[in-house]
């Protein structure tokens, strides 16, 4: 068996195209442009490259791209005021803070500034909340990416067996939350799990969101699982995900990485974005 690719570059064209037709709508019948307001502390080459690729699929499908560049020393009171500012700017429909943040700020504090119907990233406690009890929120955008395909290859994902590899707060946990509410049986595991195989053996859906170089071997999966592969480490031989290539004989759909997660995670924050307008 060789899996299908499930080609995440693609189908987040498809959403990019129903958003911009969304933002046409808006600005037409409701005279509004959404607006993503981007908060970026610090020179981190790699939240730069974000940070633009962010801005630019932004302006492509019509909204409004603010951008808000600060030095790395920015005190935490000048961050809260910058917040404040864009929380009550009718213009900004969207705030996102790229994360890390530098070590003297908190985050959580940071985070939870953010007006929870601008907070286009689901991070703020209050969309946390709405989400863990299953009502309508803002979501993060990398598990609701892999939703997006995970509901487009299978329909309803009722009755199966997802295993998520990773408790974070803006992958894992979240991702586990998601497919609970699909009414899929859901395992969330981690660095303390025992027999993580026996887990993912049996797993009709695995989402690996680790940072590990391929360590999601063939062996670990049944035949025909679905796998969605969200990490990403830097390698000698480039950017590798979590899963084995070798994956690719056993499963029968993989949303590999690059390709798959990533292009979805930016089209959900512009889909965000457009849901935080209504
Ligand atoms: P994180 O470091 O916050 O969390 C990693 C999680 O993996 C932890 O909960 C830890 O318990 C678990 N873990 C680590 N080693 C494990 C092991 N051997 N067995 C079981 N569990 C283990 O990372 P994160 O922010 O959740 O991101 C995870 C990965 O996904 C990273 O590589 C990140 O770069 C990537 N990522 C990709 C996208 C994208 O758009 N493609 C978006 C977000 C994160």
């Amino acid at each position: 068996m060789t899996a299908t690719v499930i080609d995440g570059k693609a189908f987040a064209a498809t959403v990019r195209e129903k958003v911009a037709a969304h933002v046409t709508m808006l600005k037409s019948e409701h005279g509004i442009t959404p607006g993503l307001a981007v908060v970026l502390v610090g020179e981190d080459p790699a939240s730069q490259v974000y940070v633009r690729s962010k801005g630019k699929q932004t302006v492509e499908v019509g909204m409004e791209s603010f951008e808000f560049k600060r030095d790395v020393d920015i005190t935490e009171e000048e961050l809260l005021a910058l917040i404040d500012q864009l929380n009550n700017d009718p213009k900004v429909h969207g705030i996102l803070v790229q994360l890390p943040l530098p070590a003297h700020l908190d985050s959580d504090l940071v985070i939870n500034s953010i007006d929870p119907a601008k907070d286009v990233d689901g991070f703020h406690i209050s969309n946390v909340g709405l989400l863990g009890t299953g009502q309508k929120s803002m979501v993060p955008c990398t598990p609701l990416g892999c939703l997006m395909m995970l509901r487009d290859h299978h329909g309803s994902l009722s009755g199966m067996n997802a295993v998520v590899i990773g408790r974070s707060n803006i992958v894992g946990k979240p991702m586990a939350l998601m497919l609970l509410q699909e009414n899929a049986t859901v395992t969330l595991t981690h660095t303390g799990t025992k027999d993580l195989l026996s887990h993912t053996k049996r797993a009709d859906i695995i989402v690996a969101a680790i940072g590990s170089a391929h360590f999601l071997k063939a062996d670990a999966i049944k035949s025909g699982a679905t796998v969605i592969d969200v990490g990403i480490s830097r390698t000698d031989s480039g950017l590798v995900g979590d899963v084995d290539p070798a994956v690719m004989g056993v499963a029968s759909f993989v949303a590999p990485m690059p390709g798959g997660v990533g292009p979805m995670t930016r089209a959900m924050l512009l889909t965000n974005v457009v849901d935080a307008c209504s």
